[in-house]
């Protein structure tokens, strides 16, 4: 598959060799930016009749990020488990597990910084003329902060999976995966079980992409259909703004980590994430992303193991582009209602939006939900939620792309870093 993805589209050359039939030359990268295109096109064509992109268009989105989710609950859970226990020292898990965690903190506040400081220089909220009628609408309740924290323990090993708590999923894996470290040669039938379903997983998922680019024009279709200028007008700047620091975190905070840390190519980078940011776009789910991303990072030469790890946990607790979109959307609603954020109040929010966004599900929507969690840590209405409402999806697709591209350099970047470690060790035990 990873052959698959990223094919060159030539010809088996030859005499006499059989010519592949034109649409078997293009990689199925080239096939969801197609179907990217295509389906902007479509939903700019029925914007006068949304509801025909709902009945007709929809259920095939629909169909596959079902699919991507029926698959995605055994395989993060066989694929950290597998990862663990490939790791097969406890302290190397460890190693691995501290740096990824470490990243994935600090990149996240690094953007929710950066979305702080957009929202201010280019004064988000100026401009919006405030309509009262707009605020009817109900705020979902957001979990308090020490729910979030309690939430990540599952008391019960089977409701994580069947309703795809995903963070209770990989506490899961991580025990049993320890588990099985613990119990040593006695566990070697479940290890074979582990590595076996795991493979399974991986040849599900990867058949499961190969009509990714059906499922993308499904997804993308209504979403232009129903989100059309009227909808995006009155919001426009917020919009801008928020995807100027999005894009900024890409091009500087990942861009530089990539440079100095993996010590590769940012462009090289890029290119190879291309199709996980096209796909992110489309679903805006993180989690929806993830089988596409591990592909997409073991083919630019991350280690199974690392990618198996890393990737699964950063679709689950690393959301950078949600934590911009949370710095911005604050800022936003406070300029909005005429409130004054003082410095430390804007540190409270870089601090909570960093814990939101590791609490936000890698799926449609849920940031949002989560924005009021930051909105009352600092005394702001949380019936703002309601002014950024309308604009959602379409911060949501391209908070989405952040999120995916942010676990994908910090796992370019601990595999780097295991790479080097590893080459010190066999130059010491040479020396
Ligand atoms: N949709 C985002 C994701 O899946 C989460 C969010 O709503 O911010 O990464």
């Amino acid at each position: 598959m990873a052959e698959d993805l990223h094919r060159a589209g030539a010809d088996p050359v030859g005499e006499g060799a059989p010519k592949r039939p034109w649409h078997r030359r293009l990689s199925l990268t080239t096939w969801i930016f197609i179907a990217l295109a295509l389906g902007v096109l479509c939903g700019l064509a029925l914007q006068g009749a949304p509801e025909l992109a709902d009945a007709y268009v929809k259920p095939f989105g629909t169909i596959f990020l079902n699919l991507i989710k029926m698959i995605v609950v055994p395989l993060v859970l066989f694929s950290i488990m597998a990862g663990v226990v490939s790791l097969d020292d406890v302290r190397q898990v460890g190693a691995i597990g501290g740096k990824t965690i470490l990243f994935y903190l600090a990149t996240t506040a690094c953007a929710v910084t950066l979305g702080l400081v957009f929202a201010n220089v280019m004064s988000v909220g100026a401009g919006y003329v405030m309509d009262a009628g707009e605020l009817a609408y109900e705020t979902p309740a957001a979990p308090s902060l020490v729910d979030t924290l309690v939430n990540i323990f599952p008391s019960n090993f089977v409701q994580p999976m069947a309703d795809a708590t995903m963070l209770q999923v990989i506490v899961i894996a991580v025990v049993f995966g320890f588990g099985i470290l613990a119990a040593g040669s006695k566990a070697a039938p479940v290890v074979a079980v582990v590595e076996g379903l795991n493979e399974v997983c991986i040849k599900i998922m990867r058949g499961i992409l190969l009509v990714a680019p059906i499922g993308v024009f499904g997804l993308i279709t209504p979403v232009i259909a129903n989100n059309g200028p009227d909808v995006l007008l009155p919001l426009l700047w917020l919009v801008v703004v928020a995807y100027v620091a999005m894009a900024c975190q890409i091009a500087v905070v990942y861009s530089g980590l990539i440079k100095l840390v993996a010590r590769k190519s940012p462009l090289a980078f890029l290119r190879g994430e291309a199709p996980v940011m096209g796909f992110a776009f489309a679903s805006a789910s993180s989690v929806g992303s993830l089988p596409l991303n591990i592909e997409c990072a073991e083919k630019m030469g991350v280690s199974k193991p690392v990618a198996s790890f890393v990737l699964p946990l950063g679709a689950t607790i690393n959301m950078d582009g949600t934590a911009i979109y949370q710095g911005v959307c604050a800022m936003f609603i406070a300029q909005v209602f005429g409130i004054e954020l003082s410095l430390g109040q804007q540190m409270t929010i870089v601090l909570t939006s960093v814990l939101a966004s590791i609490g936000t599900a890698g799926v449609p929507g849920s940031g949002m939900i989560m924005l009021a969690m930051v909105l009352q840590s600092v005394g702001l209405p949380v019936e703002g939620v309601a002014l950024v409402a309308g604009v959602d999806r379409i911060l949501d697709m391209m908070r989405t792309v952040v999120n995916v591209t942010g676990d994908a350099a910090v796992a370019q970047c601990v595999d780097a870093m295991d790479r080097r470690g590893a080459a010190r060790r066999a130059a010491r035990k040479a020396a």
